[in-house]
């Protein structure tokens, strides 16, 4: 134990400190001074985790395609009748045929959905693993789960870039971790992180493996043993504080788990990233995430109050970085949960956070409005955002995705034609909007009043007017939204039919927003024209505002059946894109991270201190190079 502070104090204040559960080593005589131990969060109103510890340790290889997108049971695949359908009844789109969909797939990709390229099976056989048997040795005899199979580490050797998805697909298997471990709590953690400087093991943390920048694998160049560090089992919720509104839970925690337990009790934390069913806390903090719902809630850093993370100091007495008061703030030199926050895995391993949690609003409301074309919208949302009056979430798609948002609609028959006949009639003549310029921007609303709701809408409403935008209903809102978890497994169908897919994002000044996007498009379109591309699609979307400007996400996809190496041909027209994203004064990412694959262009984004500064942090906290993730700075290849 160490003695961290001495406090002139009174018996008001001892009480308190034990009603805080913090450990007080020393009263002095006249009880004026005590001497007390690291700080401990304050007394919880309701503790969750007596009964929620779920067994999480099987969970990705049971329920989780070991080579693709999400739940076993859920995929778009193509039927005996030819037509492209969603399996399983898990989202909205579930169990059904998708007509248009086919037809768009077809049309813009010029594919034959008779030509399945069938993925390889799982493996029989592994890469042998590197293992100290002394090391191993003491893992047998703890008390923390462990496994050697060969399927345990392969599904945790990689995130869901499309390099990696694409490899698994071809049963092309690079590194992949010697060893896992779940450690259930931080104490487990701090036991094993001291295991790996004794023996020069290599630790890296996983969550929920969704991560699309290559911060998930393992370097290929690793000598060592890798040990990967699976943080699913510390899922618990330790306590939350309706009083505060805050919450405390374990790093390991999913978030769709997450929310379900603060659901139960009127409450939410707000923070939705698309991948939120498969993304865990710890991965949030240490990729500096983003939710859709960011207007009302805060990105990740928003979010968090305070964050413990186990570093690889173990010259220090006590090895985890954290807060030792928990405030709403404090001006007390640098903040370093913005040294955890991005540390993507090469700092230590972040095990506990307090978060801000808000009572659960009890109205959700869609809405849509349809502008002539991106630029207008973009001046719309600009608008919005300097009033100040976004909507919990307010995105806008290009005339592209609009298109295919139409196209994964469901709806057979007449009335669905007849439908979306009328509404393309009133909005091409009767609007004059061109149906192949026009985009449309999906708002969701939450709040606790009608009232408050309808007048958010109407300002809302007034300002896009201005800028020629027609509100298009609820249900265009509603099925945006609804498909945004779906969409995520396209990817997979495209594979199978020689079909690449991939997404990258940006943040951008509000002036730059309209040139970047056009700029890179067209430097996409150019790229694929002079590697032969000729059937492909990139499109945009802007998905968070801000005072300063935006995030912008785009979606490329191509037919590859023509390619020799099609994975390096998208990587290179991505690494254009990325290059006229930075001329455009756009940023390296806004929420995805550096990973591997942007890791080239950090140093830029970072200048020469900024470098040195990240160099001299990896140095003090990890100093034997045990978090060998090789994230951010690739010149970090071997033992510091
Ligand atoms: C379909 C899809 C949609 C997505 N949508 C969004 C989105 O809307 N917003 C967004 O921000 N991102 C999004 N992402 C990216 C990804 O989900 C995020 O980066 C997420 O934060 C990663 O969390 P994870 O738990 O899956 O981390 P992992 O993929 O397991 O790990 C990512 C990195 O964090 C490190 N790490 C993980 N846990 C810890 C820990 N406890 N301590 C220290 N380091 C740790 C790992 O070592 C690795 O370097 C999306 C990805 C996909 C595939």
């Amino acid at each position: 134990m160490t003695n961290i502070g001495i406090a002139t104090t009174t018996d008001v204040m001892l009480d308190y400190l034990q009603f805080t559960q913090i450990t007080v080593l020393q009263v002095n005589a006249t009880c004026t001074e005590i001497t007390f131990n690291s700080y401990r969060p304050p007394p919880p109103t309701e503790i969750v985790s007596q009964y929620h510890h779920t067994d999480r340790t099987h969970y990705t290889q049971e329920l989780l395609k070991w080579n693709g997108w999400g739940y076993k049971d859920s995929e778009f695949r193509v039927n005996n009748k030819g037509v492209i359908e969603f399996t399983g009844n898990r989202y909205p789109i579930g169990n059904k045929e998708l007509p248009y969909f086919t037809s768009w797939v077809k049309n813009t990709f010029n594919v034959n959905l008779a030509n399945q390229v069938k993925p390889k099976m799982l493996p029989k056989e592994y890469p042998e693993p590197i293992i100290n048997n002394t090391f191993l040795e003491v893992i047998t005899n703890s008390s923390i789960n462990y496994s050697l199979h060969g399927i345990d580490r392969l599904v945790r050797s990689h995130g869901h870039s499309l390099r990696e998805i694409f490899m698994l697909k071809k049963g092309i298997l690079k590194r992949i971790p010697d060893i896992v471990l779940w450690p259930k709590n931080h104490e487990d953690v701090l036991w094993i992180v001291r295991v790996c400087i004794e023996f020069g093991v290599v630790c890296i943390p996983f969550g929920g493996g969704t991560s699309v920048s290559g911060a998930a694998n393992c370097p290929e160049h690793e000598k060592r043993t890798i040990l990967s560090l699976d943080t699913s089992q510390m899922n618990r919720i330790l306590w939350i504080d309706s009083e505060n509104l805050l919450a405390y839970c374990e790093a390991g925690i999913l978030g769709q788990d997450l929310e379900r337990e603060l659901r139960l009790r009127g409450l939410t934390s707000g923070h939705e990233p698309d991948s939120y069913e498969f993304s865990s806390f710890g991965g949030w903090v240490a990729t500096r995430a983003s939710g859709m719902k960011k207007n009302v809630y805060g990105n990740i850093e928003d979010l968090v109050l305070r964050i413990r993370m186990v570093t690889g100091r173990i010259d220090e007495p006590e090895i985890t970085l954290e807060h030792k008061v928990q405030v709403p703030r404090t001006s007390c030199g640098p903040n370093f949960d913005h040294v955890i926050l991005g540390s993507e895995g090469t700092l230590g391993v972040i095990t506990e956070i307090v978060f801000k949690i808000r009572p659960l609003p009890s109205i959700v409301k869609y809405g849509s409005i349809v502008f002539p074309d991106f630029e207008s919208g973009v001046r719309a949302l600009r608008e919005v955002a300097k009033e100040r009056c976004q909507p919990a979430s307010i995105r806008l798609m290009d005339n592209e995705q609009f298109k295919f948002g139409q196209a994964l609609r469901t709806e057979t028959g007449w009335g669905g034609l007849v439908m979306q006949g009328l509404k393309q009639a009133y909005i091409t003549r009767i609007k004059g909007f061109n149906w192949n310029a026009l985009c449309v921007a999906t708002l969701l609303f939450e709040g606790n009043s009608t009232k408050d709701i309808c007048l958010h809408e109407t300002k809302i409403y007034e300002i896009t007017k201005r800028h020629g935008g027609v509100p298009s209903g609820e249900t265009n809102g509603e099925r945006g939204y609804t498909l945004t978890f779906v969409i995520a497994y396209i990817r997979d169908l495209g594979l199978d039919y020689h079909v690449l897919a991939e997404s990258f994002e940006t943040s951008v000044s509000w002036n730059q927003a309209s040139t970047l996007c056009r700029n890179v498009k067209a430097r996409v379109e150019i790229e694929c024209h002079a590697k032969g591309i000729v059937h492909y699609l990139i499109s945009c979307r802007l998905t968070q505002t801000y005072d300063s400007g935006c995030c912008i996400y785009f979606y490329m996809g191509f037919n590859y059946e023509t390619l020799a190496d099609p994975i390096a041909c998208y990587e290179a027209i991505e690494e254009s894109a990325r290059e006229e994203i930075l001329a455009c004064g756009g940023s390296l990412s806004h929420h995805h991270g550096i990973g591997k694959l942007r890791a080239r262009f950090y140093p830029e984004m970072v200048g020469d201190v900024g470098l040195s500064l990240y160099r001299s942090t990896k140095k003090h906290l990890d100093p034997n190079n045990i978090f060998a993730t090789n994230n951010l700075d690739s010149t970090l290849k071997a033992k510091l």
